[in-house]
């Protein structure tokens, strides 16, 4: 009751398009004791119970920091969350959503608070316990080294475990390394994490495709149980006509060749795509858009523009999203706030060129019609509303389709669900004896602390086999 909401801000806009380094501050250690005492310790605590994926320890948390006993935050934040370093700096905040506090003020800094936690924790030295006092005889693969992969290896490998990650990128992360601008993650974050398992004890094999450079026979010989991280990469595409024109890119590859050409990593040349001097269209309006967003105007675009089919969402949280779950409303992005111009209800009908090249994009608004309060609107277009734009660059954002083929997959013929992820029992098993299956992959593509939340669930469940053989 005795202070507000004070979140940490940006760096200043004129000073952070000109670099690819993170753009949000982070509060001093006595702010975020202050703000820690802002949580009310309630009787019920919705944002561990209800808002936080990982069940991080809340009202405790922010108790520990109020007093300032870190240590013992600390600890208690590495027992729900492996990483709190990224979900500290890249999660939406669900648990804030959450926070009763939010119900009539503004909600606790949770994030910024756990952040805060685990950083002056790498500081003072005490994160990292080094390799476990004592070793399983068993060993078990994981495939994929995004934060999914990461999670499953660190609690194995923390539970004594023999742990090998194989990954076909040439440094682990999968998306926080490839995908997530350095903007909103710079990756010595995902290095430093990586390099403190490998002290304690997990191996990276980086540079290996499974299912292609090395067999499921291989691996089974060598180790006890397989869990499958691989994500979920396949981009929905926009079929329509003129999409075979020069110009049109996924944002996955667009996002992974800056990461790539940031961390110092050979981008043919004959590929490389830059927003310089171009007009750019985003089409897809979430956040991969906004990172797109983002880069397009580090790279020196003449203009952007962001199209997003669904409608403008409220200004506040909308009556169909009540308290205490996550609000659906208009969020206005870092990047939004660096330039650009943003547009809802648009529809895009085609793409057209000149000499097999993109010049144009063909679009309509389109108006949401619903038959009922239980079926999702469809869009009708509105007549009259047809419009087009000049664009030399469009990239596509408008999402992910599921794992896509994986050849391990197609020849051990894991049973897959209707939405093309890979289906498995209460412990994460799948259909074949001894294979696991965490993250996207599982659950479709979804947010950093839900990959943590179900890789943590995934070597549980390997756990419980390896005993029980
Ligand atoms: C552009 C973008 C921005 C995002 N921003 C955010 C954000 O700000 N906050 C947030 O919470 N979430 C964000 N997300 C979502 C989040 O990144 C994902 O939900 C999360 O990374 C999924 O983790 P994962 O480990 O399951 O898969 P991934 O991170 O996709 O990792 C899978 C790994 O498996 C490897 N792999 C696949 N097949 C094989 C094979 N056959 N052999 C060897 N290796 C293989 C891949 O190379 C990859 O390294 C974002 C997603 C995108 C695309
Ligand atoms: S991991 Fe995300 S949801 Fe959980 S406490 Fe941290 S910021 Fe909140």
């Amino acid at each position: 009751m005795e202070y507000n909401r004070k979140d940490p801000g940006y760096r200043p806009i004129n000073e952070r398009l000109r670099d690819y380094r993170a753009v949000e501050l982070q509060l001093s250690q006595d702010e975020i004791r202050r703000q820690a005492s802002r949580c009310m310790d309630c009787g019920i605590p919705f944002c561990h119970a209800y808002g936080c994926p990982v069940s991080n320890v809340i009202p405790e948390l922010n108790a520990f920091v109020c007093k300032g006993n870190w240590r013992q935050a600390m600890n208690l934040l590495l027992s729900a969350d492996n990483f709190p370093e990224f979900t500290g700096r890249i999660c939406p905040a669900p648990c804030e959503g959450a926070c009763v506090a939010g119900i009539s003020d503004d909600p606790v800094t949770i994030r910024q608070i756990e952040l805060a936690i685990i950083e002056r924790g790498f500081e003072s030295g005490e994160v990292g316990s080094g390799p476990p006092s004592m070793r399983y005889d068993n060993s078990v693969a994981v495939i994929g080294s995004g934060p999914a992969g990461l999670a499953v290896a660190d609690t194995l490998n923390r539970a004594g475990y023999r742990v090998t990650v194989y990954d076909n990128d040439r440094h682990p992360g999968g998306i926080l390394r490839y995908g997530i601008p350095d903007f909103k993650l710079e990756k010595w974050v995902v290095e430093r994490r990586v390099k403190l398992m490998e002290d304690e004890g997990v191996v990276f094999e980086m540079g290996v495709n499974v299912g292609e450079d090395i067999s499921y026979r291989y691996l089974k010989k060598r180790f006890d149980a397989v869990c499958l991280a691989g994500g979920s990469r396949e981009p929905r595409d926009l079929k329509m006509p003129g999409r075979e024109l020069n110009g049109i890119h996924f944002a996955m590859d667009y996002l992974t060749q800056q990461n790539k050409k940031i961390g110092g990593e050979p981008v043919d040349p004959s590929k490389s795509v830059t927003a310089m001097g171009k007009t750019v269209i985003v089409i897809g309006g979430g956040d991969t858009g906004s990172d797109c967003l983002g880069t397009a105007l580090r790279q020196g675009a003449k203009k952007v523009y962001q199209f997003e089919i669904l409608p403008k969402p409220p200004v506040k949280r909308s009556q169909s999203t009540p308290w205490p779950m996550w609000p659906l409303m208009l969020r206005k992005t870092h990047a939004h706030k660096e330039g650009g111009e943003q547009r809802w209800s648009v529809m895009t009908e085609k793409f057209s060129g000149h000499g097999g090249v993109l010049k144009k994009l063909h679009c309509a608004e389109v108006e949401w019609r619903s038959n009922g309060a239980d079926t999702p609107g469809v869009p009708v277009k509105r007549t009259g509303t047809d419009f087009e734009v000049d664009a030399d660059l469009v990239i596509l954002a408008t999402g992910f389709m599921g794992p896509g083929r994986n050849r391990l997959v197609e020849e051990l013929e894991i049973a897959l669900d209707n939405r093309g992820n890979v289906k498995a029992d209460e412990r994460h098993m799948t259909n074949v004896e001894g294979l696991f299956v965490a993250g996207d992959m599982h659950q479709g593509q979804s947010l950093i602390v839900r990959a943590i939340a179900d890789g943590r669930k995934a070597a549980y469940g390997i756990m419980q086999y390896l005993k029980v053989r």
